[in-house]
């Protein structure tokens, strides 16, 4: 039987989320079986990029907060770390973790915030994908990694919760790479079901008090739910995290790739939900990424139609000089590398863009948007 908690906690006042965050985890009996006294533990935290707790594109500090004094009161020493957008470097990282409220959470609990910025080759012989990956070194040096990740809407593979969260142990710019060798939404979300394989999180817990709809993972609305989600399955706490906010299962590529190698049971027979139940919740179902639809109209029109729509009224991505700074961060995270600078500005080569959306989701200004022509709603309405 899996378990997952669902707690209520309307705010991110500390001793609220310490309360519902040692609940939820209480619900977990396997935690206690499988972390001995001693371990350590990378609390690997979905920090994007630099923002604000308030912002609510990064796990909230007094989340990772009450994590780590869980851990603590196991017995463990914990490191906090991730390896946001962009360059894997020291001076990114600081101002990551200062801007997230990471710093604070070390000074106060006195765990370790990770500045390792090597990375290690690690063979996944049981991978789908890519057989051999680079990962970051502390990933591979703890006992445990849990997965602290944020209830979001993302342009590309529609939500990001505990299993996306994990692409952040791929270094830097590598992940600009294995994005390119990955040359589709499917191929992407097996590697990420790989990731999740490989890292194997002891458990998942996710940050849902403020999430984000619309434009994931960090140009969206913020929305309020109140809650804090955990299971020592991220497949299972997807699932039941796509349920709570409505977003249909099918539409999430790495919730239907790990269901196709049986590592949930899609239909949530043999899930106990410990806390409220999602029927009792009445969520208005999420606004998506304008960006969905992209992969789902396989089978319902002729391909020569397919074809021409994909061309022609597919998203695209659509840059605001005005907002820009050109601080280079879409160039360098592009992975087929199709943006040019050269004037002082982005300017992408549409007919080469994957729409990976990578610079939406990593521009600093929400100054990258996603825009889809009229008609395209109107051709895939189902
Ligand atoms: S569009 Fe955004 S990420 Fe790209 S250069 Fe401008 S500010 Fe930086
Ligand atoms: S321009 Fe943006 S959406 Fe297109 S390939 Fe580059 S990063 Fe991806």
């Amino acid at each position: 039987m899996e378990s997952v908690s669902i707690v209520r906690c309307e705010n991110y006042e500390f001793n609220n989320v310490k309360k519902a965050v040692y609940e939820a985890l209480q619900g977990i009996t396997a935690i206690k079986l499988k972390i001995a006294i001693g371990s350590k533990v990378l609390v690997k935290t979905n920090l994007l990029m630099r923002k604000s707790p308030d912002d609510a594109v990064t796990t909230h500090p007094a989340v990772v907060e009450a994590i780590v004094r869980y851990l603590q009161d196991m017995g463990c020493s914990v490191v906090i770390g991730d390896s946001p957008g962009g360059p894997f470097t020291k001076e990114r990282l600081r101002a990551v973790y200062k801007a997230a409220g990471m710093t604070e959470v070390a000074e106060r609990t006195g765990c370790e915030l990770n500045y390792d910025t090597s990375a290690v080759e690690m063979s996944n012989s049981g991978a789908k994908r890519l057989k051999t990956m680079q990962i970051i070194r502390v990933a591979r040096e703890v006992d445990f990694v849990v997965s602290a990740a944020k209830l979001k809407t993302h342009g590309m593979m529609t939500y990001t919760g505990a299993v996306k969260n994990l692409f952040g142990v791929i270094p830097g710019l590598i992940k600009v790479d294995y994005h390119m060798r990955l040359n589709s939404i499917e191929n992407f979300a097996d590697h990420l079901v790989d990731i999740c394989e490989a890292v194997k999180p002891v458990f998942s817990i996710i940050d849902g008090i403020e999430g984000m709809e619309g434009d994931g993972p960090s140009a969206g609305e913020k929305r309020h739910l109140g809650l804090i989600l955990a299971s020592d399955n991220p497949y299972v706490l997807d699932r039941v995290a796509s349920k709570i906010i409505g977003i249909d299962p099918s539409l999430i590529p790495t919730i239907k790739a790990a269901s196709q190698r049986g590592l949930y049971d899609e239909t949530l027979g043999n899930v106990e939900i410990k806390g409220i139940k999602p029927e009792e919740l009445h969520i208005e179902p999420f606004k998506l990424p304008k960006s969905k639809n992209i992969n789902f109209i396989g089978g319902r029109l002729s391909k020569a139609l397919e074809r021409a729509i994909m061309k022609n009224l597919r998203p695209k991505p659509v840059f605001n000089h005005k907002l820009c700074i050109s601080c280079g961060d879409c160039k360098i995270s592009c992975p087929p590398g199709v943006i040019d600078m050269s004037s002082g500005k982005p300017i992408p080569d549409l007919g080469k863009c994957i729409r990976c959306f990578c610079c939406h989701e990593l521009c600093p200004q929400k100054a990258v948007s996603i825009k889809k022509h009229w008609l395209y709603d109107i051709v895939l309405r189902k």
